[in-house]
């Protein structure tokens, strides 16, 4: 065992127990009425999940990157529309990284304490892979900003009470903003009918004539590009852990089912063609995991080439969550696609962990940026 996940051990039985006790049960009715995980969200609370990585004078857990992603990998193994809640809760980190002492004292404990959510406001229906395409504007006025413009695919869209809205200050910079859902202008389209995370509600955030005050401005207004860059990068982890959690759920599923599934007269996991299949199931966790392990110590010592492993990690993370969850699909036959078994909600999560976070082909994209620059 390596020594990082040494060090985190008791720390993922709590979650995967608390996981298979408070998420499980709840899991496959958030996916079919299609609500958000507002009673996972709320036991979540009793560990400290939300505020995990919060700074502690801040009611924090100052958990690092690495117990953040095995919260994230233990969480969505079961539940990945609640894990997606929790880690959504994590967004205004960038408020403890590039916002005032004062902006700090005002929001983190709102979120530390469980009284608020958040939500990233970075797409536009123009700009989605293209995030400099942005054409949300702030716009200075008197001692504040008026914000316009839509902002789609929102993760918790008019659940959240916090977003952390990327709009353009000058014509070619940026700024980020917190919005409240109660800002006069704010308003929400209608959420979203999914493929899968359906428990997880997703819709489009639009700001009309936004009065902000100055305080609601993150630092220097045409930073935002930079700040979003560093976000990004902790936040490309947490996901690859995500969609890891995923597969492992379900492989889990695949190994129960196999082994008490019989035909021929005994179990199908006696079958060499199966055996086959969950070695490779197998195979792809661990690899996958490792991967993530590597990236996370490289981000922990502060190494830049954490950039390319955090890229290679979502890849290959959310590559093995679509390969594995299919797999699994397979082992239990036609029970695999009825709704009543876990691996059929998993196989509909899987997809979206490579559509979102920069997509697949655009991790690529950095991948091969990264490796032809060091040539
Ligand atoms: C369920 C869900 C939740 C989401 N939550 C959030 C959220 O909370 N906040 C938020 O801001 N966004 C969120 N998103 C948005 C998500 O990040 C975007 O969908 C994603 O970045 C892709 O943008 P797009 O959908 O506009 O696709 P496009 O950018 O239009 O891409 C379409 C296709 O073209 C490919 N492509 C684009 N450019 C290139 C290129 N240069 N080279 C090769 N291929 C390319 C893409 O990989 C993709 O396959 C969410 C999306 C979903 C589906």
């Amino acid at each position: 065992m390596s020594h990082l996940e040494a060090e985190y051990r008791d720390f993922r039985t709590s979650v995967r127990r608390f996981a298979n006790d408070e998420l499980a049960p709840r899991a496959a009715m958030l996916d079919r009425e299609q609500m958000p995980p507002v009673e996972s969200f709320a036991a979540s609370l009793s560990l400290g999940l939300p505020s995990l990585p919060y700074p502690q004078h801040l009611g924090g857990g100052e958990g690092d990157i690495y117990a953040q992603c095995v919260a994230m990998e233990e969480l969505s193994r079961v539940c990945a529309s609640t894990a997606l809640a929790i880690s959504s809760s994590w967004i205004l980190m960038a408020v403890v990284a590039f916002g005032t002492e004062a902006q700090q004292n005002e929001v983190i404990p709102q979120i530390t304490s469980g009284k608020a959510r958040c939500a990233w406001g970075l797409t536009e229906p123009k700009g989605g892979s293209d995030l400099m395409a942005a054409s949300t504007k702030a716009v200075q006025s008197g001692d504040g900003w008026v914000l316009n413009g839509t902002k789609r695919f929102i993760t918790n869209g008019g659940w959240a009470d916090w977003y952390l809205v990327f709009a353009r200050t000058t014509e070619k910079r940026f700024g980020l903003f917190l919005v409240n859902k109660a800002d006069p202008g704010v308003s929400f389209g209608a959420p979203e009918r999914k493929m899968g995370m359906r428990g997880s509600p997703t819709s489009d955030v639009i700001m009309d004539n936004v009065a902000l005050p100055e305080s609601r401005l993150l630092g220097d207004p045409e930073q935002g590009a930079r700040y979003i860059t560093e976000a990004l990068l902790k936040s490309r982890l947490q996901m690859s852990a995500h969609a890891l959690g995923i597969a492992a759920g379900a492989l889990d599923a695949a190994l129960r089912y196999t082994t008490e599934r019989e035909q021929f007269g005994q179990s199908i996991s006696k079958f060499q063609m199966i055996r086959a299949m969950a070695a490779e199931m197998a195979i792809k966790v661990e690899s996958s995991r490792s991967v993530l392990r590597h990236a996370c110590e490289l981000f922990i010592a502060g190494d830049p080439e954490v950039k390319l492993h955090a890229s290679i990690a979502k890849v290959l993370c959310s590559d093995t969550a679509m390969a594995v969850t299919t797999d699994a699909v397979q082992l239990h036959g036609g029970y695999g696609y009825l709704e009543d078994y876990a691996v059929e909600r998993m196989m509909r999560d899987a997809k979206v962990t490579q559509i979102w976070e920069g997509t697949n082909q655009i991790q690529r994209m950095m991948i091969a940026k990264e490796i032809y620059e060091a040539v």
